[in-house]
């Protein structure tokens, strides 16, 4: 635990650097609840370590354990219904893993490299641009039984590479058959631009078009994007549903429907919307769905639109685990002192800070600043253009914090963050794991704080 009566000090760390490793755990898959078969994967997402492992995870009781009430510390963004384990009894232990290690990992050995899906050559060229020299669990599974056309429930998490798996032989596919239209739908904004950048750099120069379709923004650039031809629509539900019932749309043309980040997505109340889109798109269609998480309201939809669904997972307690977990008992009257002093030290290179409002979110961020920690803030009163500057200039180096509400963190890629600080405590297990996702991404090191009170 950090010490925070005086100024804090780390009791541990696990930072050797270990080489990179695709690892897995055991954990458990679901099935599809209709004619569906799962594959058992040994399976996995990148970890660093061959040390990855058990997360101290769900332990009940214990002298640890401390009540705290989870009321008011949503991540407010204006976001709809929130779902997930609430966090109404808080145990310390599920926020510590100190030495991640290698208990019940077994390393995932890839079965494939990129050159044995005989992809396009230019396809398979810009893989290799942008970086990825194998393909990581979830693509060495998924990317074969895509090309076939199953449809395919991917259990993965941000941070494994799941993007990449279903854009690839979506993107091959569409090189092979012009006329295909996938239709992306994701939580939030951000996510689906980040998308659509990952889609730009597997498609240069092959005339392969896309059209981002998001709430909170002008609906008219989309409207002009969706009168030229599009390969890929990328969007969130709700502007995407408008756009259908505008006629911009057509459900009709849809040859390919991916699911990305369901949970959230349901999270956020989504529910009647991706239904009503489903619904209205041929049933021929093929059917993509990714989800950190398994639900009875997931497995509802995952019964009523896909086909003989094989399931892969990737589940990661391995992306937790390639995380350095410890909490920082604070006392109230010195909390954001704690925070100060810990910005200051030479290691939180890059640190994203999660707050439970929008307006606790701001006012953090400008306190930071004027005790000399550059920063900014991300959460749902700002405008797109202002979270993007924002995350821009965080990416870029040009601040050290970004501050950020659940909901405007969703889904954004930002490598080499070098911290996740929960300043307030998230509303469920789920929201920290995503939270904590932030960090450790691709092959990286990651570590993660909470803030706790002491008694
Ligand atoms: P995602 O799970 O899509 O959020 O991807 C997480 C990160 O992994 C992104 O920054 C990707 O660029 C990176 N990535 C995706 N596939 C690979 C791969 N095969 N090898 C190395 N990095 C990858």
């Amino acid at each position: 635990m950090y010490k925070t009566n005086s100024r804090p000090t780390r009791s541990t760390s696990t930072n050797s650097r270990p080489k990179r490793a695709f690892s897995s755990d055991s954990s458990s898959e679901s099935r599809s609840p209709r004619r569906s078969f799962s594959r058992p994967t040994g399976n996995g997402s990148f970890s660093r370590s061959p040390r990855s492992a058990s997360f101290g995870g769900f332990s009940r009781g214990g002298s640890s354990r401390r009540q705290f009430s989870s009321s008011g510390s949503r991540g407010g963004n204006g976001g709809g219904r929130r779902g997930g384990r609430q966090l109404s009894t808080f145990d310390v232990s599920k926020y510590i893993n100190l030495n991640p290690v290698a208990a019940k990992t077994e390393v995932y050995e890839t079965k494939h490299k990129f050159s044995d899906f005989k992809l396009e050559k230019n396809l398979t060229e810009a893989i290799a641009a942008a970086g990825l020299e194998t393909p990581s669990p979830i693509q060495d599974q998924v990317i074969p039984l895509i090309l076939e056309g199953n449809d395919v429930i991917g259990l993965a998490q941000t941070g494994t590479g799941k993007t990449a798996a279903f854009l690839i032989p979506t993107i091959q596919k569409t090189l092979k058959q012009r006329g295909y239209l996938t239709l992306i739908l994701t939580p939030t904004r951000e996510l689906a631009i980040q998308i659509e950048q990952e889609l730009k750099k597997l498609t240069p120069k092959m005339g392969i078009y896309s059209t981002v379709c998001v709430g909170g923004m002008n609906i008219m650039p989309q409207i002009r994007g969706l009168r030229r031809r599009n390969h890929f629509i990328i969007g969130t539900p709700g502007r995407v549903q408008d756009l259908i019932d505008r006629g911009h749309i057509k459900p009709g043309a849809i040859t390919h429907v991916i699911l990305d980040e369901a949970d959230r997505m349901l999270d956020m109340g989504f529910i009647h919307d991706i239904k009503q889109i489903l619904k209205d798109i041929p049933d021929e269609r093929e059917t993509l769905f990714f989800s950190a998480t398994m639900s009875k309201s997931i497995e509802g939809l995952v019964h009523d639109f896909l086909r003989n669904p094989i399931t892969i997972s990737v589940r990661k307690a391995d992306i937790t685990n390639s995380i350095t977990q410890d909490v920082v008992r604070y006392e109230h009257h010195s909390k954001f002192e704690t925070l100060v002093s810990l910005l200051k030290e030479p290691a939180f290179e890059r640190v994203i800070i999660f707050g439970a409002m929008k307006h606790s979110v701001e006012k953090l961020s400008q306190e930071l600043i004027h005790a000399g920690v550059t920063a900014d803030a991300i959460h749902g009163n700002k405008s797109h253009g202002q979270r993007q500057r924002a995350l821009k200039r965080f990416k870029d180096g040009q601040i050290k914090v970004l501050v950020a509400t659940d909901v405007a963190a969703r889904g954004i890629h930002i490598d080499d963050v070098s911290h996740v600080i929960n300043y307030d405590l998230p509303s469920t297990y789920e929201d920290y794991v995503h939270r904590i996702g932030r960090t450790g991404r691709g092959s990286k090191r990651g570590q993660a704080l909470t803030f706790v009170p002491n008694k």
